[in-house]
């Protein structure tokens, strides 16, 4: 509630309310709305996230000039491209436009979705670093996941826009996504204060186990999270692995979250070829030596149990093999 006293806020958030109202009640809003059928966003969903559409021309600057913001304010916003000559355009075209809120929920941004397939163009463009935009801060969902995340008492970590939306619909309500870039400490550091139970649920391909693997290193050494690990199979991203198989499977993904030790000894398991002896020692001295990295004994006993009945050697022969690490890490 109430407008903000900073005018590029306000702004953001007049921006926001246009193109959500064109693209649900305007003829040029309605390839907007066919790509957000497409995409089986509903009339809740479209609002709950004040998703809009940009249309192809200059309504935007004709808009707020309207309302009477100075150019000063629209040149600073970062919606409009200005030309040498100083004429602004709008930067957002036939894109489905994402609000990005800051930490209390206020419009401070946009990422736009191109609705082609011309892989020419960004598949996302986000608005540029401006005096209210710090993108390295900024957290998809972040204001409405807080509050979730009350009764949820966790945050769950996504990729995409798409795919917190994805989750929402599936019931996981606490959702953020960072800005396609990788995460940074400020966002570790904004996700602290709410909860230290966090998900982490990238896609399932490559690029998105790596990024979960980088994730991982960044919240350890910040330290104190209780971590969860989502791998997806089939390479899909949650929006992707939701529409396959449903909402029911998708909260048994979250439910099945890896801890980070299991996490690290399934992604280890993907580098051998544990057919051939030579390799599966290989990978069971990276296994012994992660899980001497473990304080809590029993917490080892356990790792070393589960390596040993999965990879058919007995307890005694880890263990010998664990104390020894212990011995030289001394
Ligand atoms: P969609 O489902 O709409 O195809 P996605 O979220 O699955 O999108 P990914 O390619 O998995 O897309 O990228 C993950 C996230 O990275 C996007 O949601 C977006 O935030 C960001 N991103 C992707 N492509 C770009 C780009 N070209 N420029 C900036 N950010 C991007
Ligand atoms: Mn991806
Ligand atoms: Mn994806
Ligand atoms: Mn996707």
């Amino acid at each position: 509630g109430g407008r903000s006293s900073n005018p590029l806020i306000r702004l953001h958030e007049d921006a926001a309310s246009f193109y959500h109202q064109v693209l649900l009640t305007t003829k040029a809003g309605e390839r907007g709305m066919q790509y957000a059928r497409e995409r089986e966003l509903s009339r809740d969903i479209l609002d709950h996230f004040q998703i809009g559409y940009a249309p192809e021309n200059n309504v935007l600057l004709m808009y707020l000039k309207g309302k009477g913001y100075s150019d000063d304010d629209l040149a600073q916003s970062g919606l409009f491209i200005q030309t040498e000559d100083g004429r602004m355009f709008d930067r957002f075209r036939d894109r489905l436009m994402f609000p990005l809120g800051n930490e209390n929920g206020q419009i401070i941004g946009f990422s736009g979705r191109r609705l082609s397939q011309d892989k020419t163009q960004a598949k996302y463009m986000n608005s540029p670093e401006t005096s209210i935009f710090n993108k390295s801060k900024v957290l998809f969902h972040f204001a409405e996941a807080k509050k979730a995340a009350r009764s949820e008492k966790r945050l769950v970590l996504y990729e995409g826009y798409m795919d917190v939306i994805a989750a929402y619909k599936a019931g996981v309500t606490a959702g953020i996504a960072s800005m396609g870039t990788s995460l940074t400490d400020q966002q570790i550091y904004l996700l602290k204060r709410i909860t230290n139970n966090v998900i982490i649920n990238y896609d399932g391909d490559d690029p998105g186990i790596h990024a979960e693997e980088r994730a991982v290193e960044l919240f350890e050494k910040a330290g104190g999270f209780n971590l969860g690990l989502v791998i997806l199979p089939e390479k899909l991203d949650p929006d992707e692995y939701v529409k396959k198989y449903g909402v029911e499977k998708y909260q048994e993904e979250i439910k099945g979250a890896l801890s980070p030790t299991d996490f690290f000894l399934r992604r280890l398991a993907h580098k051998y070829n544990l057919q051939n002896d030579r390799e599966k020692l290989l990978y069971l001295d990276e296994a012994v030596k992660k899980i001497a990295t473990i304080s809590n004994p029993i917490e080892q006993d356990l790792f070393l149990k589960k390596v040993a009945d999965k990879q058919g050697v007995s307890l005694e022969s880890l263990k010998a093999s664990l104390m020894r690490e212990v011995r030289k890490n001394r």
